[in-house]
């Protein structure tokens, strides 16, 4: 030990170090994550957050504070249960009742919570409308903030740091990325969510919709029409 220098290894340095070497057991417990199955075996190291979550869980289930099952079912039920398929349920129905529209607009908390659709990451809600003349693009700049209880859990690229940076800085120059080029006199308004409120963007009822039922209208709702990064395409094909 004498005369060895000792040189600081960082956490990620060790983890590193030990994932090379081939160790992933005290990292990768019993992972069901498709992903981080893939990244163990690219031999990265899962990211700060992930292995503070790992830490965190091992320790409460450790205590007999937590059971790995919880978790899962939580994990379950956004995943498997509850999905954007809610969201689309409240659009169509303000598509298809003015009187609701307008409640849903003034107070979706109130109106959202009457279709069932409160939550953990969903307590507090906003409804922003789109129109021809307006488009509304939502977005967690700080993390990734997203009603989950409408919307399910949010997708990879929502959580990305380009996403949250560019989204703000370049909203116009971030939609033509997801294929949404929006005409110059179009107003973009980029919505920040966060841990109290979140945002739903009621998208512009696509033509050629005439006559159909809340139920038909739900299925052309898509996620993507619900955060701002795409338009409801209409049952004939193209977009309004
Ligand atoms: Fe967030």
């Amino acid at each position: 030990m004498a005369g060895e220098p000792k040189v600081p290894v960082g956490r990620r340095e060790f983890l590193a170090s030990a994932v090379a070497a081939g160790a992933t057991s005290f990292i990768g417990g019993a992972d069901t994550n498709a992903a981080q199955d893939a990244a163990h075996s690219q031999q990265v190291v899962p990211s700060d957050v992930a292995l503070r979550v790992k830490a965190l869980e091992s320790v409460l289930v450790e205590k007999g504070m937590l059971e790995s099952a919880d978790l899962d079912a939580v994990v379950e039920t956004y995943t498997e249960k509850i999905g954007p398929r809610n969201g689309a349920r409240v659009v169509a129905r303000a598509w298809s009742e003015p009187e609701f529209k307008r409640r849903l607009l003034a107070d979706a908390t109130e109106a959202i919570g009457e279709m069932g659709y409160l939550g953990a990451q969903g307590e507090h809600m906003v409804v922003v409308e789109n129109t021809p003349g307006v488009h509304n693009l939502l977005v967690c700049t700080l993390c990734s903030c997203y009603p989950w209880p409408t919307l399910g859990l949010p997708p990879t690229w929502y959580k990305s740091y380009g996403f949250r940076s560019r989204a703000v800085i370049d909203p116009r120059g971030t939609l033509r990325e997801f294929g949404l080029e929006l005409p110059a006199d179009v107003e973009i308004r980029v919505w920040d969510s966060t841990a109290e409120l979140r945002y739903l963007v009621l998208p512009e009822r696509p033509a050629g919709t005439d006559g159909m039922t809340p139920e038909q209208l739900a299925t052309l709702v898509t996620r993507d029409s619900m955060v701002g990064v795409a338009k409801v395409a209409s049952p004939q094909g193209g977009r309004r």
